[in-house]
């Protein structure tokens, strides 16, 4: 009973390693794609700033376009004769001023989103370097445990090798026969008069005997072979 009771352990410790290595990549890829992600969206508001500063730029050659107009009309005052050209120069002056202060006003406009986006940027660039950094840990840490449970999978098997041998192989069929349709599970523990794979009592008087350890006694309900570990503590 020992012997089988160990190899169960065993069983339990070798499903919950193929678990793991089961979820261990599906998490780093979790963890990779939500990293690209991030550097994707970093890359495109570069792209964006990159607009941005090009537009500023276009707007600020039409800003000294507009301003030359003004000199040029300003220039031709002297030349002017009539008050009616006088007018209509100083009211051509007028648009071009009007020009002038759309164009500063829209190059401000760019300049602040500019700003805007430049903080945003700085603070996604600074948030992807602690990313990046997490990222590399978890990795390392991930990659750790996986070498480590090769080392602990192997030492199991052996071991499960050996006591598959010495336990009674009638017991052992039962087990495995057991096992295949309880989840894993072919032998389990009582704990205050309860089998502790489907949590129904068992009969004291079957409490009692299970707890010798002796015989092969199994759950009335789960049909599970039932093994007294004390009550959780040790024996
Ligand atoms: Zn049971």
């Amino acid at each position: 009973m020992e012997l089988l009771w160990e190899l169960q352990k065993i069983d339990l410790d070798l499903k919950n390693i193929e678990e793991e290595r089961d979820r261990y990549p599906k998490e780093m890829n979790k963890l990779s794609e939500k990293q690209s992600l991030e550097k994707e969206r970093i890359h495109k508001e570069r792209e964006k700033l990159e607009s941005l500063e090009k537009d500023r730029r276009q707007k600020e050659k039409n800003l000294v376009t507009e301003q030359d107009k003004i000199k040029r009309s300003e220039g031709r005052m002297s030349e002017v004769k009539t008050n009616k050209e006088y007018q209509a120069l100083l009211s051509e002056i007028e648009t071009f001023k009007q020009a002038v202060s759309r164009v500063e006003e829209e190059i401000l406009l760019v300049m602040d989103e500019i700003d805007e986006l430049k903080k945003d940027l700085s603070k996604r660039e600074k948030e992807i370097v602690i990313t990046v950094e997490k990222f590399e840990t978890e990795k390392k840490k991930i990659e750790e445990k996986m070498a480590q449970d090769d080392v602990v999978w192997e030492e199991k098997l052996a071991r499960k090798e050996i006591l598959s041998k010495q336990v009674e192989s009638k017991l052992f069929k039962l087990y495995n026969m057991l096992k295949e349709k309880r989840q894993g599970i072919g032998m389990v523990s009582v704990r205050n008069e309860t089998c502790q794979g489907c949590f129904v009592n068992v009969p004291p008087q079957m409490f009692i005997e299970v707890q010798k350890n002796k015989s092969l006694i199994r759950c009335p309900n789960c049909n599970r072979i039932l093994y007294w570990d004390g009550n959780g503590e040790k024996k």
